[in-house]
């Protein structure tokens, strides 16, 4: 096992995921190419679903949060797995619809949603719009009174919580982009909108602290912070909230270095505190709403790539070129994600060498990982770098006109292309000049 329990290696000395060679994989769809072993992204689906129903309620739902890798295969997942999602944008929206993801189970998210993504989001009846601010409120309460309908919606809430995690990837502090904060007075404000709208049924409240958190006590603190916030709207306003969102942002092991978390146990150690919060402030237990992303699909994947040089500076560093880099995976360019990375075919071989490992980009910080553990490399090894499921196929660009990898699953010894590589000839299709 190498991190997680699907990344191993065989009699060959090659690493395996999912059972499968992944020298193999390189061979027969080339790289570079990201691999998801499609049993994980189901069995933390799974977890997920369970503890939630168990921890909080039958009526409580996990929302997979589909920015984290998005194509038509993850949608049927979370559908047949009875999972809702999450998107934030018009394609996404439509990503699931073509998926045929029942809508009724689709939040809408995002701090700025256009009127045109408003009125598609409603001709496809999602159920339910994640409200970020006064201004999306006035819009979406028009276009609802508009077509004579009632639309459900929560509020964002900035609960004012600083998790520890990448200053980046924090979203519920009081000067987020984000949400309406707690503390300013602009949450009850838009609260006392959102009961008046008319065309808005406002059923709850949604909060999201950040991403790749390892503590539960940042959760604790939110939630702590939301339900005092509900039990100060039914004191005000009269009104019972009966939905709460806690968000996503459970962290996920990229290295030796980081833990690993029991979600279910996670799960339940928030439901006790939301359980005890909500008994201290006389309210009724919400509906809880979690929303994971990366923690559904980070580790399910790995991203193959064929080494091209070995370039040593003697008395600086070394380095390791790759045939992608961060148009594939911007996120060691955009957060210094630390990754492990490893050569498949000499996969038992101890990581004793030190890199940095470059992509292919005319571009300095052109970066997979620095100082990084791995074993020696010469030209024509497969590099594989573990853990790319989330945030890596949803992030990438065509930067230096290089075709997008393909996304293959694996599941039970079989593999299936999921998402074609792209073409020269696609990249040049939108092109009119
Ligand atoms: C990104 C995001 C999530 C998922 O976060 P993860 O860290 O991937 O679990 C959930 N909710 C909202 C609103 C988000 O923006």
């Amino acid at each position: 096992m190498i991190l997680h329990k699907h990344f191993d290696t065989n009699e060959k000395g090659h690493l395996t995921i999912g059972g499968m060679d992944a020298v193999e994989l390189a061979k027969e769809y080339g790289t570079p190419a990201y691999i998801l072993d499609e049993e994980v992204i189901r069995e933390n689906c799974r977890a997920y679903k369970k503890a939630a129903t168990d921890a909080f309620g039958e009526d409580a739902l996990p929302l997979y949060a589909s920015k984290a890798l998005c194509f038509t295969g993850v949608y049927r997942i979370a559908a047949e797995e009875e999972l809702g999602v999450d998107c934030v944008s018009g394609g996404e929206l439509f990503t699931a619809k073509k998926a045929g993801f029942p809508a009724e189970r689709i939040y809408f998210h995002g701090n700025n949603k256009t009127d045109r993504d408003i009125a598609d989001a409603m001709d496809m009846g999602v159920g339910t719009f994640v409200v970020d601010n006064e201004d999306e409120l006035a819009a979406v309460s028009a276009e609802a009174i508009r077509r004579g309908i009632t639309q459900r919606i929560l509020l964002r809430i900035t609960p004012g919580i600083d998790p520890h995690t990448h200053r980046a990837v924090i979203t519920g502090n009081v000067d987020s982009k984000f949400g309406s904060a707690i503390a300013t007075g602009q949450a009850m404000r838009i609260v006392k909108k959102a009961i008046a709208a008319q065309g808005i049924e406002l059923a709850g409240l949604h909060c999201h602290i950040g991403s790749q958190i390892f503590d539960i006590e940042p959760f604790a603190d939110a939630a702590d912070i939301m339900i005092r916030f509900l039990a100060t709207i039914k004191e005000e306003c009269g009104y019972h909230i009966r939905e709460l969102n806690l968000g996503g942002g459970l962290g996920v092991r990229y290295t030796e270095y980081d833990r690993q978390i029991d979600y279910a146990d996670a799960i339940h150690r928030i439901a006790a505190v939301v359980k005890e919060f909500c008994g201290k402030s006389g309210i009724p237990m919400p509906r809880v709403i979690l929303e994971p992303g990366r923690s559904l699909v980070a580790a399910a994947g790995a991203t193959l790539y064929t080494v091209g040089s070995v370039k040593e500076i003697p008395g600086f560093k070394n380095y390791i070129s790759v045939d992608g880099g961060m148009p594939d995976n911007p996120r060691y360019a955009l957060y210094q994600s630390q990754y492990t990375a490893l050569i498949a075919n000499r996969a038992t071989e101890p990581r004793e060498y030190r890199a940095t490992l470059a992509g292919r980009c005319c571009e300095s910080g052109d970066l997979l990982g620095e100082n990084m553990e791995i074993q020696k490399a010469q030209r024509g090894d497969i590099l594989a770098v573990l853990v790319t499921g989330a945030y890596n196929h949803s992030m990438a660009s065509n930067y230096n006109r290089l075709p997008r990898p393909p996304v293959i699953m694996v599941k039970n010894g079989e593999a299936r292309v999921a998402v074609r590589r792209e073409t020269y000839e696609d990249l040049v299709a939108l092109d009119q000049l």
